[in-house]
């Protein structure tokens, strides 16, 4: 095929021979990309499941600029954090709460409801999705043209309902807090209430990486609301972040100390909360982050 490259030629020959149209094209040019396909899946099966010290990886020393390096933050065993006292559901509080704060349509309307799915499996228990109410306008701080996290909190503290647990607001709107310039979230483990903004991460890259940030970044202000601090041991959807390339290279699954503190503190199986993290990850369009829930229930169940 002159002035068409092999590569080229391959994806023409695998296009026709998938719509079953390889009339005219040899049964080697057809036949050749499946056996690579074949051969690829076969290699991903065989290869051995990693060790858990392999799988969630210690994290190299800070560099300039990053998280760790600019807060020094202690590490938290499973032990330390059972004996904290974190919140916990009770009786009366059994249910989690999702407040769209948005001013427009997101351009995937379905966003909110992937992430109350997502919620849903991260957690183990009901979600529910408040009636869309946008942040007060006293909240707004004119002089530096975003939303004050702190004088949001009496409206944030009122919509939370008696039977919460805890609430994330989401809004579409720059949001900062005392003494910094803005933030992208914050949850607060006193008062039970986190708010996540899009603004800063809804932008630029591909849609798959416009909803890693912000499902990753809503995930982890809840967990914060569960009294579990940053890590800094492991590569873990809780390492602090200073800005969202920081927060790109985190994976979005917790490692296994912190997953552990969630499930001892909302009594969940690991295995199965692994099984619904795969399917509401592939559900919210985030497939490569489904397929690491897969391995990691591989490794966790391989100890
Ligand atoms: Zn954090
Ligand atoms: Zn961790």
């Amino acid at each position: 095929m002159p002035g068409v490259s092999n590569a080229r030629h391959l994806g023409q020959v695998w296009k026709r021979a998938t719509a079953g149209e390889y009339r005219g094209v040899t049964r080697t040019a057809y036949t050749q990309p499946v056996k690579t396909v074949v051969l690829i899946g076969l290699l991903v099966l065989a290869a051995p499941v990693p060790t858990p010290a392999q799988f969630w990886k210690k994290l190299p020393s800070a560099k300039p600029g990053e998280w760790r390096h600019r807060h020094f933050e202690k590490p938290q065993t499973l032990k330390a954090y059972r004996a904290a006292q974190p919140v916990r559901p009770t009786e009366k509080r059994t249910v989690i709460y999702l407040l769209p704060a948005l001013t427009r349509p997101t351009y995937e309307p379905d966003r909110i409801e992937h992430l109350a799915e997502l919620m849903r499996a991260y957690f183990g228990r009901t979600v529910r999705v408040l009636k869309p109410t946008p942040l007060p306008r006293h909240a707004y701080d004119r002089k530096r043209r975003r939303f004050s996290v702190r004088a949001c909190l009496p409206f944030l503290k009122r919509t939370l309902p008696a039977d919460g647990i805890f609430l994330l607001a989401v809004t579409d709107r720059d949001i900062r807090l005392p003494h910094s310039r803005f933030t992208y979230g914050w949850g607060s483990m006193k008062h039970r209430i986190g708010i996540c903004s899009t603004w800063r991460v809804d932008w630029g890259k591909t849609p798959e990486i416009q909803r890693k940030r912000i499902y990753g970044l809503a995930l982890h202000e809840c967990t914060h609301m569960l009294s579990v601090p940053h890590c800094t041991e492991r590569q873990c959807l809780m390492n602090g972040a200073m800005d969202v390339r920081e927060a790109d290279r985190r994976p979005l699954l917790l490692c296994w100390e912190c997953r552990d503190k969630l499930c001892w503190n909302l009594a969940l199986d690991p295995l199965k909360r692994y099984d619904a993290l795969e399917a509401a990850w592939r559900a919210a369009g985030v497939p490569t982050v489904a397929a690491r829930a897969r391995l990691a229930k591989a490794v966790t169940g391989n100890k």
